[in-house]
């Protein structure tokens, strides 16, 4: 047996562009090298209170049950199907790509019924469709579907696909992964039951861990299940409710698994900094930078996949123009520029990138630096477009935001 010297492990330094991970600000990192300290520590148990807090203010919502799982985004997804799907139950999965399809599985595994409204790739969902499926099986308990569809850049109208659940008693499970923190996500106003979100996208933390909000409506049926002998127990034993609650509840603190401590100190530092720079403003600055990207991709010759009323400011997907090698150009900007950007998946592979300016990455220096690689990338592989147009356009776009935001300053003093 050969032994190899081992020495620790130093990641290369990237600017993530893609679908996630984003960036982590320095102070996220500083919190996760904090001591770690016990789990029912009492100054542990305040931080955790805190980010229930922070996290309510981060969903638009004063549910109680609003808190962090240990697991990444699909922890929660699965973690809102096991919990309110009971064996039997109907539910209506909205499709428009990759993560609509989990929730497919999921509702399989858990022993419901699904109902698959389909939707084309890159469109939103078309609120009628909703309607029509609900009419056509009145019986439906839950409306599942993706607020923003991180495969495609979608955005549906959630507040209209909430309104129509509940008009027909169904309760809603909606994946807000790729919104929170980027575009407005307004869990009372929606009404919505199960929202579930990860922490590695537009909070730019640190991997693995899944913020939850759960409705009373939602908690009364998890309750309910006990006493419901068809129901029984909710499967999964790690994530059921009634058990986490003895953790992360109202009252009672006891061990229910470890926490990732370090992780959790980072979540809070995230959700500090989204509380300090205001959720509009955080908003605002996913706009501004994506329409100065947006600017600069289309002053490259780039199409956009989704049309503009359903764009998500936080991941831009462009179709590949015609004869470039898509896995060269990622290649390329990975070991030349250290960029991350994001491939097509499923029906779209090989057919567009995914440009993420999501939380920490959505900066105006990264918004430059990609069009400057990319534009240098394709150059250089024979695509045939005007050197420095793409960042002239971007600087435009800025230059217009600015005049814009003094002018409205002027008219308001
Ligand atoms: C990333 C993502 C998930 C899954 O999150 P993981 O942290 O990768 O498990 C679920 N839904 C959407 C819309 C996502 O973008």
């Amino acid at each position: 047996m050969t032994t190899q010297r081992l020495s620790s492990f130093h990641p290369p330094r990237r600017t993530l562009l893609g679908p996630g991970p984003s960036d982590m600000n320095p102070r996220v990192m500083a919190a996760l090298a904090q001591p770690a300290i016990g789990y029912l520590d009492p100054a542990f148990v305040t931080m955790m209170e805190e980010i229930k807090e922070l996290l309510r203010y981060a969903y638009q919502t004063t549910n109680p049950l609003t808190f962090p799982l240990s697991g990444p985004g699909s922890v929660g997804m699965e973690a809102c199907f096991v919990n309110l799907v009971e064996p039997g139950d109907k539910v209506i999965v909205c499709r428009n790509g990759v993560f609509g399809g989990r929730m497919i599985e999921n509702v399989e595994r858990c022993g419901g019924t699904p109902v698959i409204l389909e939707e084309t790739w890159g469109e939103p969902i078309e609120p009628q469709k909703l309607a029509d499926l609900l009419k056509a099986h009145p019986d439906t308990k839950i409306v599942a579907f993706v607020h923003a569809e991180t495969s495609t850049g979608a955005q549906s109208d959630a507040q209209a696909l909430c309104d129509l659940a509940r008009q027909h008693g169904a309760l809603t499970i909606v994946d807000c992964v790729t919104s929170l923190g980027g575009t407005p996500v307004a869990v009372d106003d929606w009404q919505a039951d199960a929202t579930y979100s990860g922490s590695q996208k537009c909070l730019s933390c640190t991997p693995g861990l899944s913020p939850v909000s759960y409705s009373e409506r939602a908690v009364a049926k998890v309750k309910a299940r006990t006493n419901n002998p068809n129901a029984g127990k909710v499967q999964s034993w790690f994530m059921d409710l009634n058990l986490v609650l003895s953790y992360w509840g109202e009252t009672a603190r006891t061990y229910h698994h470890t926490a990732p401590g370090n992780s959790l100190y980072a979540l809070h530092e995230a959700l500090l900094l989204l509380k300090e720079e205001g959720l509009e403003n955080a908003w605002a600055r996913h706009r501004s930078n994506h329409e100065a990207l947006k600017a600069g991709a289309e002053a490259m010759g780039l199409k956009y996949v989704v049309k503009e009323a359903a764009r998500l400011p936080q991941l831009n997907s462009v179709y590949i123009p015609e004869g470039i090698d898509d896995l060269a150009v990622r290649k390329t900007l990975l070991n030349d520029y250290n960029i991350e950007i994001g491939a097509g998946l499923g029906p779209l592979a090989g057919k567009i990138w995914r440009f993420g300016l999501m939380g920490y990455s959505s900066q105006p220096t990264n918004v430059l630096l990609l069009l400057s690689a990319l534009s240098a990338v394709l150059g250089e592989m024979g695509y045939r477009h005007e050197a420095g147009a793409a960042e002239a356009a971007a600087h435009h776009a800025y230059a217009a935001q600015h005049a814009e935001a003094a002018q409205s300053k002027r008219a308001a003093g």
